[in-house]
């Protein structure tokens, strides 16, 4: 992999703590394996909580001379960064698709996206607007001011290794916040690559440290318990949301969340055909179905249901499945073998239920971690893939014949997170887009992230936004002072 590289410091094997690069006290080491042909490609210290401590206490004296510079300052140092990850996206673009799997173009796509949000809160970092409000009595001032929240910990999942860091930090860093993150242990390569560049452009020593580590509950109780650390922000599984927030009300700290989807994809009798088939192909099987905005139902209308499946066949069985460091691969490898087995639960369940394949249906041939992209027709509310996360390439197609029905049925699950529909009736396209209970609804596309729009979850997805304006909210207190005069 090294040989690869245009710069082979990137890929670090030791962590950035406190701002040195160490190894673990003991020595201990974890296995960093590319999923695609199961070698080791990196061994990483395996941190434990006494590491955390040090961390957040240096992040804690870190944090207040940083605060104090002029926000410009601050903006200049992430700008820099910024265009350090867009210098290096090639390198970036590697480590990623060797830890994670997805296709190179998609990497390469990942770290501008990822680094967009660098560049975004590097100009918000100046923006950081307080107000004032006319006082209550003749003889009293209010202003309000918001202030750095103080230290955050982050905790972050395998599916996008960069953005999913970037889109923590940079706000952070942004507002005056000291930053410790713990990315996933599938994929440390891609944050230890980004604290290189940190570093390297200008973010001081122990402002932003990386703990990796095998034992992830140890180190979200240890985030949790410090009474330092005054900001969690995780993305993750609703499942271990819930543990976070529960261990996070013991010191009243105050929590982003960006939990699990459902996202319903729906397809009315009045939509563009092509393009409904474009979106669904980009929203269910970008990295390889393995995203909490992925399609996971999609409900067609029963007048275009035959129309739409036949098109949809086509174009996923038009998909490149291989090794993402193949040209021209479409699809990866799943992340780990127990997300293929979900996959298969997913499929098993919708079969024994009266689902049909129309086309996949198997491991693929590779064999490894690789699955056919696969679509079941005649999806019901009584499979499991109707309440519950697939995160794979398996895409469930649910016939339905009323408007009202289908928006009771989208909104009929405890998420809350992406959802997306496809029609052209201008009353039709407000009335469903106002109905639809999620945070984020894509109306005619599939692709709705970016830096500019906030991101974020209702329900049981989650607590907070991520990118826009509002996105570096989270990191700042509002202090309203009151003066007499
Ligand atoms: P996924 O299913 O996407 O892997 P997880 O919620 O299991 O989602 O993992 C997301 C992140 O949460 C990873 O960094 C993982 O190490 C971490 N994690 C898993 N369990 C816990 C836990 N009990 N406490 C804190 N972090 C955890």
């Amino acid at each position: 992999l090294k040989s690869m590289l245009s710069r082979p410091d990137l890929l670090c094997e030791d962590t950035l703590v406190a701002g040195e690069w160490v190894k673990a006290a003991d020595g201990k080491t974890f296995d960093v394996i590319n999923p695609a042909r199961g070698d080791v490609i990196a061994r990483v210290p395996d941190l434990s909580v006494a590491e955390v401590e040090k961390a957040v206490a240096a992040a804690d004296a870190a944090r207040k001379p940083w605060a104090a510079r002029a926000a410009k300052e601050r903006a200049n140092i992430l700008r820099k960064w910024f265009d350090l990850m867009i210098k290096h996206q090639e390198d970036l673009a590697i480590i990623m698709t060797a830890e994670q799997g997805k296709p190179l173009t998609e990497a390469r796509g990942e770290i501008a996206y990822g680094a967009s949000f660098v560049e975004w809160f590097a100009e918000e970092a100046k923006r950081v607007y307080g107000e004032t409000i006319p006082g209550h009595m003749a003889d009293k001032r209010i202003t309000v001011i918001k202030q750095p929240i103080g230290v955050a910990a982050g905790i972050t999942p395998w599916n996008f290794p960069n953005a999913m860091i970037a889109r923590k930090v940079a706000p952070a860093l942004a507002a005056g916040c000291a930053f410790v993150i713990k990315p996933s242990e599938l994929t440390p390569l891609s944050a230890l690559a980004m604290a290189k560049l940190a570093q390297e452009a200008g973010v001081p020593d122990g402002l932003f440290s990386v703990i990796t580590s095998t034992d992830a509950p140890a180190i979200g109780k240890a985030f949790c318990d410090i009474p330092a650390v005054r900001k969690l922000t995780f993305t993750g599984s609703t499942q271990v949301g819930r543990i976070l927030l529960a261990q996070a009300a013991d010191q009243v700290m105050k929590c982003s969340m960006e939990l699990g989807g459902n996202a319903p994809f729906i397809v009315f009798d009045d939509a563009d055909l092509d393009a409904a088939v474009e979106g669904a192909i980009a929203c269910k099987f970008r990295n390889n179905g393995q995203t909490c905005v992925c399609a996971n139902r999609i409900y067609v209308q029963a007048g275009v249901y035959d129309a739409f499946a036949a098109k949809f066949k086509v174009a996923v069985e038009a998909l490149r499945v291989g090794d993402g460091m193949s040209e021209g691969i479409t699809l990866g490898p799943l992340i780990e073998p127990k997300a293929l087995t979900k996959v298969q639960e997913h499929l098993a369940d919708a079969l024994s239920k009266g689902g049909q394949i129309l086309t996949g249906g198997k491991p693929h041939d590779l064999g490894g971690q690789f699955f056919e992209p696969t679509i079941v027709t005649n999806a019901t509310k009584e499979m499991l893939v109707s309440t519950d996360e697939t995160f794979g390439p398996f895409a469930p197609l649910f016939k339905f014949e009323d408007e009202d029905d289908v928006i009771a049925l989208a909104n009929d699950t405890i998420f809350g997170l992406a959802s997306y529909f496809y029609a052209k009736d201008l009353s039709r396209v407000t009335k469903v887009a106002e109905a639809l209970e999620y945070g984020i609804v894509g109306v005619n596309t599939g692709i709705i992230s970016n830096e500019v729009a906030p991101f974020g979850g209702v329900k049981q997805s989650g607590l907070g936004r991520e990118g826009s304006h509002h996105g570096i909210e989270d990191y700042l207190e509002l202090k309203y002072i009151c003066t007499g005069v």
